[in-house]
Formats: structure tokens, C-alpha cells, sequence
């Protein structure tokens, strides 16, 4: 039996220590905190190739990866015994201008004014049409993170939490072990899983783009789609949550909520869904997404042979989660690779 270390125990390095284990390897992951706290727990959860106008080999992707999401929960589901909050609710795509909406007349997914209304009640008066995308969808996240942890554990992989990497250490073209908080780690193959912070262990391309964030409750739960305006997005919970976000900042790993970020996300939520002004908020917070050259994941091959690169998946990682898991066992059990991904790396 193949055995695989995983650095980072984020939604990727979850989802790939699974799709391995349910392939017969030995997985452990190494985690320096708690497992699904760091982008994973701070996303919005949307599955949005299309609202987030992903492009080329990079829209294939996510496009796939939406489409894998209903076997991967019912699998996840299946182990853990917990629900995920995967809702295909929807995407509306406001369109706040005359002339975007004369450029977009034509667009197949285009409806008007009046039709946007209809598929949700309650939309500011800015917004003249629409994109529907009703493929698009959510998961909530942090029910995810929940979900994956317990179906890794019901797979018995090990989970070492409260470890930190501190060395990747190579001899020539390979890894040779781990330096970590708990001592030397060793395996047959690593897989390198975290996220805006990979940079601290191996000198890849990869920056924190921070994103604040804020929820509100909606006692009257109206709202049934997901919002995705040109300067915010609003994702409403099958609980009567709604997520609220985000800001995209490039100042490093800078913690924390500032008045003008939420005041931001608060007006312009407002502009396109009024009902927002009433409601309590009920949380802040704020993460970092891993940001690679050109918004393409960093996957597969390294300059080291038994070490395989899983980071860098920015704005999308919830989404791109399943067909990562699925790429990366292919290539490390099977040999695979899929043509379609140049990106992957051989
Ligand atoms: C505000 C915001 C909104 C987002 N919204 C969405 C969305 O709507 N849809 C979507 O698909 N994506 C969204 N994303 C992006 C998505 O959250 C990320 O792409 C995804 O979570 C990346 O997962 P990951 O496992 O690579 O990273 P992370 O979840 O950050 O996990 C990396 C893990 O590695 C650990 N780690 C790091 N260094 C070490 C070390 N040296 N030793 C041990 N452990 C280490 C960290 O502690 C962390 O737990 C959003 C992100 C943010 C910040």
C-alpha cells in the first residue's frame, strides 16, 4: 500500500486524502492548526464557474468539477453521515447598466427586468437584467470542512493536528522527510496542500489575496439565489443565513476587518438586495485565498520526484475541490493524466 503524506488539511488536502484512501492508499495529513479553518472555512461556498466568467481550460475545469459535485456529497454524505447544505439554487447575475444589458441582450442566458423579478422577489431597483445561471450553485463550506473531516476519520486516515512543516527536506530530485513540530516525518509520496501559505516551505508563485466577509440572518428566508453582482456577492443559507462578500486586497497575510471593507460589502449588498438593510449582522471575518500566476491551480508534477503540487486554486477552490481529488489519485495511483488540463503538470 501506496503511503502519502498530505501538508495542509484544507478543503483540498481533505478532499485528495479521501479520493486516495477510497483508492487504497495510506494517508496521513498534517495540519498545523485545525483541519478546514484557514480559506476553506472562510469562503462563501459558491459552485459559480459560469457567474465567475472562469475562461478556456480553466472553465472545462470548473465546469466538470460542478458537474462531479452530486456523486462527491452522496459519497461524503455516505461516510460522515452529515449534511453538506449542497444547494443548486442558482446564480443571478445582476447587469447594473444600459449598455451592458444592450452587450448582453443576445447572451442565451440573458433575461430581462421584469423576468429577473420573477426569479427573485425583492432585487434593487440598479439592476436592468440579468445573467440566470441555474447550474451554478453553493455548498456550505463550512459543513463541507465538517463532512470531510469525518468522512477522512470514518476511512482512517490519520489526521495529526496542531503540526507544523517547517522543512521540506530534498536530497537532489527527491523529498527525504518532513521537519515538523512533532519531528521527522517520512513517506513514499508528499503532496503539498497549503494554500496562501505554500510559499513558507517551497518558493512557488504563490500570494495571499485577502477577502472580508460578513453575515446577516434573514428571519423571512426570501431570498432563494444566489447574488452575484459585479462588486459583491450574496449567498443566501438554506438556515436563513446569508453570506455577504468579498473584498480582494493584495496586503499580505494583514488579519482582520476594517471598517471600510464591510462598509463597502454592506452598501453595495444593499443596492442590489434592499431587505439586506433590516437584517441583524451576525458575523465578520476574513481569509486568504492562494493566488497563482494567471489564476490557474498549481497541480501535479514538482521538481521533486515524489512530491506532487496541490495549491494555488485562488477564488475557486470549493468549487475546484472534487476534480482536484480526482486528477491527483488518478496521477499518483494510476498514472493517469487528463489531456484536456495542460496545467496539470507531468
Ligand atoms: C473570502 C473568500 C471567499 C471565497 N469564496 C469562495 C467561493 O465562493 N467558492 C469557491 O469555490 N472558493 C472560494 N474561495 C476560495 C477557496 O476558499 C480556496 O480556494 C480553498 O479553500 C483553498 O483550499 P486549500 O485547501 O488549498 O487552502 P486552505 O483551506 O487555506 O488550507 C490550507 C491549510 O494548510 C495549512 N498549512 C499551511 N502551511 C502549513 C504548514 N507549514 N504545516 C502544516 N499545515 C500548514 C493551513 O493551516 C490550512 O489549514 C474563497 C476564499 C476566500 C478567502
Amino acid at each position: 500500500m501506496t503511503d502519502i503524506l498530505i501538508i495542509g488539511g484544507g478543503v483540498i488536502g481533505l478532499a485528495t486524502a479521501i479520493a486516495l484512501s477510497q483508492k487504497g492508499a495510506n494517508v496521513t495529513i498534517v495540519e498545523r492548526g485545525n483541519c478546514g479553518k484557514g480559506a476553506t472555512w472562510a469562503a462563501a461556498g459558491m459552485l459559480a464557474p459560469e457567474a465567475e466568467k472562469l475562461e478556456g481550460s480553466l472553465l472545462e475545469f470548473g465546469l466538470r468539477s460542478r458537474e462531479m459535485y452530486p456523486k462527491w456529497i452522496a459519497n461524503l454524505m455516505r461516510l460522515s453521515g452529515q449534511d453538506c447544505g449542497y444547494w443548486c439554487c442558482g446564480i443571478i447575475a445582476p447587469v447594473l447598466s444600459e449598455s451592458d444589458c444592450l452587450a448582453l441582450s443576445q447572451h442565451p442566458k440573458y433575461i430581462n427586468k421584469s423576468q429577473s423579478h420573477q426569479y427573485q422577489s425583492g432585487l434593487g431597483e440598479s439592476i436592468l437584467g440579468s445573467l440566470w445561471l441555474p447550474e451554478d450553485g453553493q455548498v456550505n463550506n463550512r459543513k463541507l470542512a465538517q463532512a470531510l473531516i469525518a468522512a477522512a476519520r470514518s476511512l482512517s486516515i490519520k489526521i495529526l493536528e496542531g503540526v507544523t512543516v517547517y522543512e521540506i527536506a530534498r536530497d537532489r530530485d527527491r523529498v527525504t522527510h518532513l521537519e515538523t513540530s512533532a519531528g521527522r516525518l517520512q513517506s513514499d509520496h508528499y503532496i503539498l496542500a497549503t494554500g496562501a501559505w505554500t510559499r513558507s516551505l517551497l518558493p512557488l508563485p504563490i500570494n495571499p489575496i485577502k477577502g472580508q466577509m460578513l453575515s446577516v440572518f434573514d428571519r423571512d428566508r426570501k431570498l432563494q439565489r444566489v447574488i452575484y453582482a459585479p462588486s459583491c456577492y450574496i449567498v443566501p443559507r438554506q438556515d436563513g443565513s446569508i453570506v455577504i462578500g468579498a473584498t480582494v486586497e493584495d496586503r499580505g497575510f494583514a488579519e482582520g476587518n476594517t471598517a471600510a471593507g464591510i462598509a463597502q460589502l454592506l452598501n453595495n449588498a444593499i443596492s442590489v438586495y434592499p431587505a439586506i438593510a433590516d437584517m441583524p449582522i451576525t458575523e465578520t471575518w476574513w481569509g486568504f485565498r492562494p493566488h497563482a500566476p494567471s489564476e490557474v491551480p498549481l497541480l501535479g508534477a514538482s521538481d521533486y520526484k515524489n512530491l506532487i503540487l496541490a495549491t494555488g486554486h485562488y477564488r475557486n477552490g470549493i468549487l475546484f475541490a472534487p476534480i482536484t481529488a480526482k486528477l491527483l489519485t488518478d496521477f499518483i495511483v494510476d498514472g493517469k493524466t487528463d489531456p484536456s488540463f495542460q496545467f496539470l503538470k507531468r
